[in-house]
């Protein structure tokens, strides 16, 4: 039985009121029972989110992390600085660190073995563009980056994957609940060929628009654990009623 997962990735949005103020709506809403809800905002305020939800069950996470500990890497942060300051999940691969930063799926290992040393849950993304899907390719794309990031790892217990179809990011286009499903019942397959893991109890989010009007449809297909939300996390009616889709 894999419980339900609800990630919330703020981006590079936020100020401290913005922050307190959200995060109070969530906190003190009754949280839905059996749905494990991350937040994930920006680095500067994650210390002040972990203060803030330090008495409710809400957990953090880093949208990215370095691939070492420590170093002459400036501008860099590590997992294990993460780790200290309380935050316990991260975000790699996102396909804006991909587009924006270069990211490759070699440096993606390796930042996922790093986090992993650290004690960070990682949840890794892959997804193809619109080219890729049109071009018949898009099983191969995810299927080559899951293999790229996974395939010797040791330590992937805690591994969450996130289905994000870059073409449904921000966008307002979302997979259909087929098209979605279709690709994570397709990811389990290739995740129990590559990955020293349990495909079966690892857990695999959607992400691509989300929202309250389509998350309950999503949410009913049957390898389909969850959601990695952008835009609608930064409300919370509308994360909330996401949460409580997967609740349902
Ligand atoms: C995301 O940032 O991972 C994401 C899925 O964004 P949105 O929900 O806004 O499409």
């Amino acid at each position: 039985m894999r419980q339900p997962l609800v990630v919330g990735n703020w981006k590079m949005q936020g100020s401290l009121a913005g922050v307190e103020a959200l995060l109070g709506d969530l906190v003190s809403a009754t949280p839905a029972a059996g749905v494990e809800v991350v937040v994930c905002p920006t680095y500067v305020h994650l210390a002040q989110a972990v203060s803030l939800c330090r008495f409710s069950s809400l957990t953090l996470g880093a949208q990215d992390c370095s691939h070492v500990q420590s170093g002459a890497y400036t501008g860099e942060v590590s997992p294990a600085m993460l780790a200290e300051i309380g935050c316990r999940w991260v975000i790699l691969g996102h396909s804006e660190r991909r587009q924006y930063q270069g990211e490759s799926d070699v440096l993606i290992a390796a930042k996922l073995m790093s986090a992993a040393e650290a004690g960070l849950r990682p949840i890794v993304c892959v997804g193809e563009t619109r080219e890729q899907r049109e071009a018949g390719a898009a099983q191969a794309v995810v299927s080559t980056q899951l293999e790229e990031a996974l395939k010797g790892r040791a330590n992937l217990a805690q591994l969450v994957l996130a289905y994000e179809p870059v073409w449904a990011i921000g966008t307002g286009l979302t997979a259909t609940p087929e098209q979605a499903q279709q690709m994570h019942a397709f990811m389990r397959v290739c995740l129990a060929d590559i990955a020293n893991v349990d495909s079966a109890a690892t857990r695999i989010l959607y992400g691509g628009s989300v929202k309250p009007d389509n998350a309950a449809q999503l949410f009913a297909q049957p390898d389909i654990d969850g959601a990695l939300v952008g835009g609608a996390a930064l409300v919370a009616a509308d994360f909330l009623a996401i949460i409580n889709a997967a609740a349902a």
